[in-house]
């Protein structure tokens, strides 16, 4: 079968979104997401030869949100395995990923580790492990995947999601109560913001995702983790990955994706591509809009017949 047009792929789609700006909005429960320009889109795809294939706002740098949740559930199965889910599930949860119902109903353990609970106990995880290096070695991990030496916290988001995040500090309060947490709440939290904050760009993303596609494997060639892993956090994303909306994402794009509140989404088609989206609107659920339907169009009319 001939290889699709990539390169027309995203082009089309990057005309085709213009039309739903305005259709969402941005956060805005994070102070610092508000002045990011709404007007933005980036939609970049690395395939399985290594071809960059990427649209609009692609250079520009965003906070990378819940997307951190991907790598930091990674780190925290290489360097501990499953004993992970001694602490945590590994089911859907129907609900907003700040929600705190199900954390009540089962008594203090996460649904699964793309919800904020989830990613706190995993920050927990890995501050446990790693102790005062836990932040040098998150960068130096997405340093590696994204192939960007200068990848770093964005000071500002950090700030601005330790003042409001009230809920963040509910949700590991409510868990230490059920000796969930280990660590001191402040110092669990402080790593968890962290993790939230880094600031990258579109291209960095679709890159740090290929592992993903690429069993294991980052696109400089590392080992980022095994295939096994791999298999697993592609399964994880595609059932938990985009929030209580995740059966529809499942229905209508069809990929495993991750997305956060920035307005970011990666993903991958394994042994394929991987492929990031960035576009500040959200819908009322949480993801991007035009992220959204980005994506949808991808796994439509890549198609080439649909194209030519
Ligand atoms: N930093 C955000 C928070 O903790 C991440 C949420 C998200 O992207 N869904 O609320």
């Amino acid at each position: 079968m001939d290889k699709p047009d990539y390169a027309k792929a995203v082009s089309f789609i990057y005309n085709e979104v213009q039309d739903l700006y305005g259709v969402g909005v941005k956060a805005s429960y994070i102070p610092a997401l508000k002045s990011v320009d709404s007007k933005q889109f980036a939609m970049t795809l690395v395939d399985d030869q290594k071809n960059i294939y990427s649209v609009g706002d692609d250079k520009v740098n965003f906070s990378i949100q819940s997307v951190t949740k991907v790598f930091t559930l990674c780190m925290a199965l290489n360097e501990v395995g499953e004993e992970i889910w001694g602490r945590m599930d590994r089911e859907p949860s129907g609900k907003s990923f700040d929600s705190l119902i199900r954390l009540e109903e089962h008594h203090g353990v996460p649904s699964n580790p793309f919800l904020n609970s989830g990613a706190i106990v995993i920050a927990d995880i890995l501050l446990e492990f790693y102790g005062k290096h836990v932040i040098d070695r998150y960068l130096s991990f997405l340093r590696t995947v994204t192939g960007n030496k200068k990848i770093s916290i964005d000071k500002t988001i950090f700030l601005s999601e330790k003042v409001t995040g009230h809920k963040n500090y509910a949700f590991a309060r409510y868990m230490k109560s059920f000796g969930n947490i280990i660590n001191d709440i402040d110092d669990v939290l402080d790593v968890y913001f962290s993790f939230c904050s880094v600031s990258l760009n579109n291209i960095d993303l679709a890159k740090a995702f290929y592992f993903l596609m690429n069993k294991g494997e980052s696109l400089d060639g590392t080992r980022i983790t095994s295939h096994r892993h791999c298999k697993r956090i592609n399964s994880l994303m595609f059932t938990c990955g985009t929030y209580d909306e995740v059966g529809d994402f499942a229905y209508l794009v069809g990929l495993p994706a991750k997305s956060g509140v920035s307005g970011a989404i990666g993903g991958c088609l394994p042994g394929h591509y991987s492929v990031s989206v960035w576009s500040p609107e959200l819908n009322i659920k949480g993801n991007s809009v035009l992220g959204y339907k980005a994506l949808e169009l991808l796994t439509t009319i890549i198609d080439k017949s649909y194209l030519s």
